[in-house]
């Protein structure tokens, strides 16, 4: 009886999974099954906090009454968060595939118009500049000609170095210097900072400055969420020790959420004034492009203000590969700071 009634409904699940998996086909795959779950799980939570909030606070309610400029910025801030969040979880790292298509297809293009065929991108302060298409799929893509992106992707190398040719071989693809092959994404990432599991993506050169706006909000989000579960506490404690608990738990879960955003913002504060990306500083040592390199040098690093500027101001159809310093660069980036360079900025 126990078998019959535990392969019927074994039956009855494939069926209902079947039938779910038809109308959602994206569902039939496991890894957006799971991405999929915790963005739901994500959208939840936020809900959870302000729903709580408004269902047992009365004040903030007559508050809201009285002053609704006050309530009406705060739901601005949860919704600016929530699209944040999605904005950044929908835009490309910036895969090495797509630049590469991009510099055969300049490439193809400059020899068809005749033109200089060595110049398949422009070359804007040492760093080479290539104009993406935001739709262009890396997977899809079929190599017509790796001499262009070969050679361009050699030259930011410095000559005789071991790695100039790397080739990845998950995707046949010759690394330029910062890139890194995700194994969650399937793709290498220029740029790459880590592969982040909420926002069920990677978040690399086109999208990092989307990710450092949207720990900024949901830090914002998360104190002032906090402020007013305090205030709660203070004006209304005792009155049901049932929601107290309730309100004293999710305070507590509020509290180590901003400790690890407050860290988390000021981590990737560091890393953008420095011009560094997590996967560099965590695994400095096992870096390929980083051997070599003295500690506390800063390779990329082109000064306080300039790293700011093309963090913050690098256009995003646009993959801007660095090329790696050479030794004379490393050298001078290695000797002691002086006053004057801490007043310009060189230090970092
Ligand atoms: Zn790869
Ligand atoms: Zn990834």
């Amino acid at each position: 009886m126990g078998v019959f009634c535990g392969g019927f409904l074994r039956d009855t699940w494939a069926r209902a999974t079947d039938r779910c998996f038809r109308f959602f086909p994206c569902l039939s795959d496991s890894d957006r099954r799971s991405t999929l779950f915790l963005k739901v799980a994500l959208v939840t939570l936020h809900l959870i906090f302000p729903g709580v909030l408004f269902a047992f606070d009365k004040d903030l309610i007559d508050r809201t009454r009285e002053d609704p400029w006050y309530t009406a910025i705060y739901l601005l801030l949860f919704i600016a968060t929530l699209a944040q969040y999605f904005i950044t979880s929908g835009t490309s790292p910036g895969y090495v595939l797509d630049a590469q298509k991009a510099v055969d297809e300049r490439d193809a293009l400059v020899r068809r118009t005749s033109l200089d065929s060595k110049q398949p991108a422009s070359s804007k302060n040492g760093s080479v500049v290539i104009t993406v298409d935001q739709n262009q799929s890396g997977r899809n893509y079929q190599r017509s000609n790796v001499t262009a992106w070969t050679k361009l992707v050699m030259d930011l190398y410095p000559p005789g170095s071991s790695i100039r040719n790397w080739t990845c071989p998950s995707c046949n693809v010759v690394q330029p210097p910062r890139a890194k092959h995700c194994h969650d994404c399937d793709k290498c990432v220029l740029q790459f900072d880590h592969h982040c599991v909420w926002l069920g993506t990677c978040v690399g050169q086109r999208n990092h400055c989307r990710f450092w706006w949207y720990i900024l909000e949901e830090t914002a989000l998360c104190l002032w969420t906090s402020i007013l579960y305090i205030v709660y506490l203070k004006s209304n404690i005792s009155k049901a020790w049932w929601i107290d608990v309730i309100m004293i738990l999710l305070l507590g879960t509020l509290s180590i959420s901003l400790i690890f955003l407050l860290l988390l913002l000021l981590f990737h504060c560091y890393l953008i004034v420095t011009n560094q990306t997590t996967y560099e500083v965590v695994r400095r040592q096992r870096v390929p492009y980083l051997r070599g390199v003295p500690q506390r040098v800063y390779p990329f690093s082109k000064g306080l203000c300039r790293n700011l500027y093309v963090f913050c101001c690098a256009r995003n159809s646009l993959l801007q590969m660095e090329p790696m310093p050479s030794v004379q660069e490393l050298e001078e980036k290695s000797r002691p700071y002086t006053c004057l360079d801490v007043l310009s900025c060189h230090c970092c």
